[in-house]
């Protein structure tokens, strides 16, 4: 693909040194360093290119999603840090290859209400999204009764209640079948992503809550399925490897051949088991949130933030996430049909007590 496509914006969170080692490889016409400006004149002095326009903090990611000379924003920045620039980005009329799902777990609602076409601007790169938009290529929505979400069940699949209680952030971060950055990982270990996921692919194709089910699928081969009204079933497969659904999203709509690994359909077997909602509550937590709808899934997303801080950082334990997160719920004043400003207070109000309920614990 090398020739086709040019790196024209690259941006990071705090990691300056990977940033100005691709700035000189790719040379973008503009780098993002969004963490803030503490490392700023290094970063500038290792790009070493006076003509890389070079900026910090979270609003450039706005302006790097807005840069004219792109045509797809490849959208992977973590967590709550992607709602505004890829409402933004929605908002121009551009092309994204949607890699952060907490921006429509947060704002799918306020997308749906404001842009009506965002949908198609769209591409996922969540590999349970994308396995269901290639699904979906050439039918008609009437068409669809279920989206079928596979999971890999994470580290702890099997694992009682009083084994899960001892867990440790290093054994959270050892996933079986995907390496990913630690944020993901926790959320792959409490089946929480699986519940943003969900929300995800509600708004991604338009379904009813009640249309969406997980399935645990340890061997992250299927990577998820679409039901058909006829009673036809039809699924994605292929190794469980991220260039797969990056590429197609870049692509899109030809596909490119390429040298990543292929499916063995002979060698392994693969089994699918029901979740298990009572040892991972978060599953239900956001088809709650999902339902209740408003800034209720902000809410959601902001103190799974904190509380996945707190267990990265040995402060809390892995199974008191879940409760702290049904406290901060419990008490959230929901707010109805929510604009971009009421997404962002929600955030905020949710972040300040989930942090205050960690730390009263002190644990
Ligand atoms: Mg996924």
């Amino acid at each position: 693909m090398g020739r086709e496509y040019r790196v024209v914006t690259l941006t990071a969170n705090s990691n300056y040194r990977l940033l100005a080692e691709q700035a000189r490889r790719f040379k973008p016409e503009l780098v993002v360093l969004s963490g803030g400006d503490d490392n700023i004149d290094l970063l500038i002095r290792e790009i070493g290119d006076r003509s890389i326009r070079v900026e910090a903090g979270e609003e450039a990611l706005t302006l790097a999603a807005l840069w004219p000379s792109t045509d797809i924003v490849l959208m992977a920045v973590v967590g709550f840090s992607g709602f505004r620039p890829t409402v933004a980005a929605l908002k121009a009329g551009r092309r994204i290859a949607l890699a952060n799902k907490e921006s429509l777990v947060v704002g799918g609602e306020l997308l749906s209400n404001e842009i009506p076409g965002f949908r198609e601007l769209i591409v996922p790169v969540d590999s349970e999204h994308a396995a269901l938009f290639q699904c979906l290529q050439g039918e008609d929505p009437s068409g669809i009764a279920r989206l079928i979400l596979t999971a890999s069940g994470g580290p702890f699949r099997g694992m009682n209640r009083s084994q899960l209680k001892r867990v440790t952030p290093e054994e959270a971060l050892r996933h079986p079948r995907w390496r990913m950055g630690p944020k993901i990982t926790i959320d792959s270990a409490t089946l929480m992503n699986k519940g943003f996921e969900v929300l995800e692919a509600r708004w991604l194709f338009d379904v009813g809550l009640d249309q969406i089910e997980v399935i645990v699928h340890p061997q992250s081969m299927v990577h998820s399925l679409v039901e058909f009204v006829d009673g036809s079933v039809k699924a994605q497969i292929a190794p469980p490897d991220m260039r797969i659904p990056i590429q197609y999203a870049l692509t899109y709509p030809a596909r490119k051949a390429s040298s990543f690994p292929k499916v063995d359909l002979v060698t392994q077997s693969w089994g699918f088991e029901r979740p298990d909602m009572e040892k991972f509550p978060a599953l239900e937590y956001a088809y709650r949130a999902g339902k209740i709808g408003g800034t209720m899934p902000a809410c959601l997303n902001a103190a799974n933030e904190v509380v996945v801080d707190y267990f990265l950082s040995g402060k809390i334990k892995f199974l008191e996430m879940a409760g702290i997160i049904n406290k901060i719920m419990d008490i959230h004043k929901i707010i109805k049909s929510p604009s971009e400003e009421d997404i962002v207070n929600a955030d905020r109000w949710a972040r300040e007590r989930t942090l205050n309920i960690c730390k009263a614990g002190d644990r």
